[in-house]
């Protein structure tokens, strides 16, 4: 079933096998264009190269890309609504928005040739991932602004595999169509997948016992505690897959059945690790945050922009025949980073202890509060479903695991089965109750 070895698949095997050398050719040479095109047509670019003192024409080598400002999340949304696009908004065919948690959205906008690219490549990525033409395939994100929906219909689509537009939420019904219909592929964010899988379990339901086999899970950074569950509870393979707005949406890198990493698509994106401090790139292997730039997107090309987002890169060989880069999993985000007196705490690294104690369910919320000058963290958390031992052993536990590994000492509250929210879409982890 899985596609390795002999029946390996791919969409466009001379763009995923493509030689390195050829790659990084291609690259460069595509490179040169869009930086040229971003200065000729983006008043935003050309203030800022000109401020920097760097011109398309300096750049001769992928290295040099450096001496090239940075772009970052403020740019957009200071160019709200329409003023990063490089074309006429009349040769505009799509907008798409994301919601800032503060501020204005950041809207992005598409050509008809980076709708077909992008289809193209969210094609490439889920067939990565192992789904196949004539799967049929629930796509749970959500359809909208959001680029999720619309991102991974058009990539489905594309592959010729036969769609199921359900959006989020609803998961009663999610669960009664993708039983009815047999749905080979789900496509959602992990929390609502283990939702799904929640709601199938209470109302009898065995999704693993049916023709499910691949999952394809992304928009917000989960662990490989969760992937396990998710494998455990829906029967299937558990995919990751990266994108972001700004860049595209869903598809700028997807795993293989490998498992070792997400094929970031270098024909068409160029990945940078850089330090986060003195944003410096680093070497392959070394762990930074990961920098992107587009190197065909024509509505919107965005140079070297900054995701926040903490990896390392890898262009070792991989087993599955692609050649493109792999950006390892993506667990964190140094914007997701809590200081609890003085201790750097990521969300993920409070999960995997959760997940790691027996008797406790994936789910959970982190309530950051201070009091007087004292930071406290809160950890919401329930116990499985058919736990039967004592709550407040389970809760001391937990809060001497986070306690030794992670270092924060934390009040945990076991609260009753179901009383954690459920993600409808993207889970709200954390609520920071500080007064910034
Ligand atoms: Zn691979």
């Amino acid at each position: 079933m899985l596609n390795t070895g002999a029946d390996n698949y791919y969409f466009d095997a001379e763009a995923e096998c493509m030689p390195r050398g050829q790659l990084l050719q291609l690259q460069l040479q595509r490179l040169k264009t869009r930086l040229q095109h971003a200065y000729d047509n983006v008043p935003h670019y050309r203030e800022v190269f000109d401020t920097q003192g760097v011109r398309p024409q300096d750049l001769e080598s992928l290295d040099d890309l450096a001496k090239f400002p940075f772009t970052v999340k403020n740019d957009l949304r200071d160019a709200y609504p329409f003023n990063m696009f490089a074309v006429p908004r009349e040769q505009i065919s799509r907008l798409h928005a994301s919601s800032g948690t503060t501020g204005k959205p950041t809207v992005v906008g598409y050509t008809d040739g980076d709708i077909n690219n992008w289809a193209d490549l969210m094609a490439r990525s889920i067939s990565c991932a192992g789904a196949r033409p004539g799967d049929i395939v629930h796509n749970a994100y959500g359809y909208g602004l959001f680029t999720g929906g619309l991102g991974a219909h058009y990539g489905a689509e594309r592959l010729k595999c036969t769609v199921t537009p359900m959006s989020g939420g609803n998961t009663e019904k999610q669960i009664a169509v993708m039983s009815d219909f047999g749905s080979h592929v789900l496509l959602s964010t992990p929390s609502y997948a283990l939702n799904i899988a929640e709601v199938a379990r209470s109302e009898g339901v065995d999704l693993a016992a049916g023709p499910l086999r691949v999952g394809i899970f992304g928009a917000e950074p989960w662990s490989d505690e969760i992937r396990g569950e998710l494998e455990r509870q829906l029967g299937v393979k558990a995919m990751d897959i990266y994108g972001l707005s700004e860049i595209m949406g869903p598809g700028v890198a997807c795993e293989c059945t490998e498992q070792n990493g997400l094929h970031g698509w270098e024909d068409h994106f160029l990945f940078e690790v850089v330090d986060p401090e003195t944003l410096q790139p680093l070497p392959y292997g070394e762990v930074g945050e990961l920098v992107i730039t587009t190197l065909t997107k024509e509505a919107l090309p965005i140079i070297r922009y900054r995701t926040h987002d903490i990896t390392r890169l890898s262009d070792e060989p991989c087993g599955c025949g692609r050649s493109h880069v792999r950006i390892l999993r993506v667990t964190g985000r140094n914007d997701d980073m809590m200081i609890i007196r003085g201790v750097n705490v990521y969300p993920s690294q409070i999960e995997s202890v959760l997940v790691s104690v027996a008797g406790v369910a994936p789910h959970y919320q982190l309530v950051i509060q201070r009091e007087g000058i004292m930071d406290t963290l809160t950890v919401d958390i329930e116990p499985e479903s058919d736990f039967a031992g004592d709550r407040k052993a389970l809760g001391a536990e937990v809060k001497h695991h986070i306690k030794s590994l992670i270092g924060v000492t934390c009040t945990v509250n076991v609260l009753d089965s179901g009383a954690v929210p459920r993600s409808q879409g993207k889970a709200i982890r954390v609520r920071d109750l500080r007064k910034k």
